[in-house]
């Protein structure tokens, strides 16, 4: 018989109905013949709620606490939908990531998966038991609870479909995919049927709050495709669309594929006479736990990014970085900036596509105060202000007409 992954995001689960109209599909999989493994995020803003309490009772509350406290909310979802299929007369059993042979470095609230050992899950499948899996959750080497990063249910997804060699992973949230940009802030975004690994991992990585960004990299790495669908699109509806993510896409002949904004981004800076140094800037972020998404070093100075979802404790490492001479821009700086990043493939083949941005830049008036290119990204730090304009602007040049 054939696996299938299926993964629903919070607010798939955000109440009971939902969790019933989950319970459903659940069982129409089944029926359909294919042994199921469901994995849960936790019901609709549940980790935002779990993290804004521990941060009323501390303003650096300890990972591995914060670990133990956000690891409850998948589990609440996994029973209550192991329930609600029971209640169907369906066979389940939910199982806590660590159950589920999930194993973690030890690096709380953004641990890497490091090995899948689904022995209990496939001896469930092979009872004919529906396994829902709490999402998002693994347990380290030292045998402790840890969370895989924001969004990590889709992590757990893609490791357990290539653990259980999958025949694929079914990705379910309120959209249908993945777009050319935010739809919230470009009303022309368009419906993307079909993107490789590499440039979703770019838009995952730039800030666009589609899959998480290390589950993709798992996917590209496993070659596991990835089907993103809504939730209530009933399986084969006329109109219903998806995105299969996969190795192969023809590349688009525009060659930007996405445009992504964030501004939910800190840079730091050390002038170059800094005493520290770059290595410096790199051992005192690793020293305050601060993962760095892009660093850089010119005789001008050394400069790092770094995404604020990934840090649970900000106030804290800004303080010590700002401490140590750095000089530390984020959303409460005055001259907060954001990135804007253009996604595609063979981005800076010839000036062409760089010039472009620049001048389209130039034409809304906002003046970029860095630039940086790879062939498959270009970001721009802009003040936060122009962030979206210049995101509207960008995809209007290249993803729309
Ligand atoms: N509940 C976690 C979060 O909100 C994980 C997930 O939803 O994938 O980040
Ligand atoms: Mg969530």
């Amino acid at each position: 018989m054939s696996v299938i992954v299926q993964k629903y995001g919070g607010s798939s689960v955000g109440d009971l109905t939902r969790i019933g109209r989950v319970a459903d599909r659940v069982v129409a999989a089944r029926q359909d013949g294919h042994e199921v493994v469901v994995v849960v995020s936790a019901m609709g803003k549940t980790t935002d709620q779990l993290l804004a309490m521990a941060r009323e009772v501390s303003d650096a509350p300890p990972r591995r606490e914060l670990d133990m406290l956000l690891s409850v909310g998948e589990r609440i979802t996994m029973a209550l939908l192991a329930i609600a299929l029971q209640q169907r007369g369906a066979d389940a059993i939910s199982f806590t990531g660590s159950q589920s042979g999930i194993l973690t470095n030890d690096r709380h609230f953004d641990a890497r998966i490091i090995e899948v050992r689904p022995y209990r899950i496939e001896d469930e499948l092979a009872r004919g038991r529906v396994v829902i899996v709490a999402g998002y959750q693994g347990m380290s080497y030292r045998r402790e609870i840890t969370t895989l990063g924001r969004g990590g249910s889709d992590t757990t997804a893609v490791a357990l479909a290539a653990a259980l060699r999958a025949d694929r992973c079914e990705i379910y949230s309120d959209v249908d995919g993945v777009y050319t940009a935010d739809p919230r802030v470009v009303p022309g975004a368009r419906h993307l049927p079909a993107l490789g690994y590499v440039e979703l991992q770019e838009m995952a990585e730039s800030g666009a709050k589609v899959l998480n960004a290390e589950a993709v990299a798992f996917a590209k790495r496993e070659r596991i495709q990835i089907h993103a669908r809504r939730t209530d699109d009933a399986h084969g509806a006329a109109g219903a669309r998806e995105t299969v993510v996969r190795a192969e896409v023809a590349p688009s002949p525009r060659r930007v594929r996405a445009v992504v904004g964030d501004a939910d981004v800190a840079w730091v800076r050390g002038a170059a006479d800094h005493p520290a140094g770059f290595d410096g800037l790199l051992a005192l972020a690793a020293e305050t736990g601060v993962p760095l998404r892009a660093a850089e070093w010119t005789s001008a100075g050394a400069s790092a990014w770094v995404s604020l979802p990934r840090v649970p404790d900000w106030d804290r490492a800004a303080a010590a970085l700002a401490s140590a001479g750095l000089t530390v821009l984020d959303p409460r700086s005055s001259d907060a900036v954001a990135c804007v990043s253009v996604v595609g493939d063979g981005l800076t083949e010839d000036g062409g596509v760089l010039r472009d941005v620049l001048s389209v830049a130039r034409a809304e008036g906002c003046a970029p105060r860095s630039v940086s290119s790879t062939p498959f990204r270009i970001t721009l730090a802009v003040p936060r202000a122009s962030a979206d304009p210049l995101t509207r602007a960008l995809h209007g040049r290249f993803c729309e007409g």
